[in-house]
């Protein structure tokens, strides 16, 4: 587990803040692949080698009471299986340790444990049904080392390769998989994490590939059908040459039937915020292509807005939701610390790479704060979304992270009731009497308690006394680790 752990501390000087990002967001995940996989690195372990070899092993040089090793069964069907091999009276029994639906090994009738190493430590001072504890290991064979099998969880992390250019998915296949010739169980988990797509990484992290804000018209090849449309054209999906290896993005195309200089104008704008953010919640700008058309050439997020992904999928649980906002928090605490404010954070801003990785996008309205201002004043009012607007941005114009917090609990509140409408059937006037009364829109059904209170606190009408994202990502983080357990 140590060996694990630093391991992690590695990829973490290696990889910079995006791996301390996935670790933060990913914890309880990681933990459980730490404690699934940690016994590769026990000298006791011996992998896929049969009952005779392990007879060998044993029984060569010392042949003390209670020398032992584990090594793993043929697979019957689809189920993993080791025995423990054990040696009493120049004899080598095998005991047989079986994992159960819910992932729990225990040789027969035996206590059951969620890891080997558990289970090894337990019987190394009881013998709980075996002829004797556990005493020595019996070592691997010198050159079958586990290191040099597996290459640990930082060669697992090095060794992902990116999807192939033209594939229609984003592979969900695990990064951690092992490449071993000892052929090892796969860690028991079956969800991607966001680490595991090629948007997690900025597409510019490997030095080589240059940083261009320009992308050519001949290294943009664009696909037919449409991933979605808005006020300024529509969202194409298409592959873009880089240096080495090629993306598969998003490319936002202005309609420019009558020339609007002013709709142009607003793209370059979104597209000059976003080209200052880099951040693995928030949907990257790769470059902008000026051609037949202005087009953003953008990070694909290939399951939409969070609210229609959560309209046609209600079985998502509350976990995975949770684990959603929280991502959006981590972006947004991203936005705050760099004086961002984003003006228009909701659920239909909020896109889904899978169904465990948000990202958020739509920087139309964003702001870059000036370093000795923790606010934007707007000239006037505009085309608004109000009903995730915060009450001094109504009264005052007055936009701060601070507001960005009021919306984020609007977008909460749209994610844990599946992407329902917020104040349904309200007009937006009738949205700022309700505010300004002190009522507040009550809790989703079903929606954890916990979650319900924070949104209550995003909604606190003075912005000073509202939490920053600063605090609201930790109060999320906590909760999803406890509900992770
Ligand atoms: P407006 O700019 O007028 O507010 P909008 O907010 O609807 O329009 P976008 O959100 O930028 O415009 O894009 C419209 C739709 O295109 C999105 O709702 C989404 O379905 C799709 N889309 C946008 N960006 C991406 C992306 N990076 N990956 C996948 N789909 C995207």
């Amino acid at each position: 587990i140590l060996l694990a752990i630093s391991d992690l501390l590695c990829i973490v000087v290696w990889q910079g803040s995006a791996l301390e990002q996935a670790i933060i967001s990913q914890r309880p995940k990681l933990e459980k692949l730490i404690a699934t996989t940690a016994h590769e690195k026990m000298p006791w372990f011996h992998g896929k080698i049969d009952r005779e070899d392990s007879e060998q092993r044993l029984l060569r040089s010392s042949r003390v009471n209670g020398k032992f090793l584990i090594r793993q069964r043929e697979n019957n069907g689809r189920n993993v299986s080791f025995a423990l091999c054990l040696l009493h009276n120049n004899q080598v029994m095998h005991y047989r340790i079986d994992k159960d639906r819910a992932g729990k090994l225990s040789i027969p009738d035996g206590k059951k444990f969620d890891t080997l190493w558990q289970l090894v430590e337990h019987y190394s001072y009881k013998p709980d049904g075996l002829l004797r504890v556990l005493t020595e290991t019996c070592p691997r064979p010198s050159h079958d080392s586990v290191q040099g099998a597996t290459g640990g969880i930082l060669s697992r992390i090095k060794s992902y390769s990116f999807p192939k250019p033209g594939q229609k998915k984003v592979p969900v296949e695990n990064p951690y998989n092992f490449r071993s010739n000892l052929e090892l169980p796969k860690p028991n988990i079956t969800e991607a994490m966001p680490m595991d797509t090629q948007v997690y990484e900025s597409p510019y992290a490997d030095p080589e590939e240059l940083r261009s804000t320009t992308v050519k018209r001949s290294d943009l090849t664009l696909e037919d059908g449409e991933l979605g449309s808005g006020n300024f054209g529509t969202v194409l999906r298409g592959v873009y040459q880089m240096k080495k290896t090629q993306k598969i993005v998003a490319v936002k195309i202005l309609k420019n039937d009558d020339n609007n200089t002013a709709v142009k104008d607003e793209m370059l704008r979104e597209a000059s915020v976003m080209q200052q953010l880099d951040n693995p919640y928030i949907v990257r700008m790769i470059g902008i292509c000026e051609a037949e058309n202005l087009m953003l050439v953008m990070e694909l997020a290939e399951l939409g807005p969070l609210h229609k992904f959560l309209q046609k999928n209600k079985h998502i649980s509350m976990k995975n939701i949770t684990e959603l906002v929280h991502q959006v928090s981590m972006g947004m605490k991203y936005l705050e610390e760099h004086n961002f404010v984003h003006r228009d954070l909701a659920a239909r801003n909020v896109l889904l790479v899978t169904q465990h990785y948000a990202k958020i996008s739509d920087f139309g309205l964003s702001k870059a704060l000036a370093e000795e201002e923790n606010y934007y004043k707007a000239k006037g009012h505009g085309k608004w979304p109000l009903k995730w607007y915060a009450p001094e941005c109504m009264n005052y114009l007055k936009f701060s992270s601070k507001s960005d917090v009021w919306s984020f609990g609007v977008l909460m509140w749209e994610a844990f009731s599946y992407g329902q409408k917020p104040y349904k059937g309200l007009k937006g006037n009738e949205v700022i009497q309700m505010i300004e009364s002190g009522e507040r829109m009550s809790a989703p059904a079903d929606c954890p308690a916990e979650m319900y209170n924070l949104m209550r606190k995003c909604w606190t009408y003075k912005p000073d006394e509202r939490p920053g994202f600063s605090v609201v990502e930790p109060r999320l983080r906590h909760y999803y680790y406890d509900i992770s357990q």
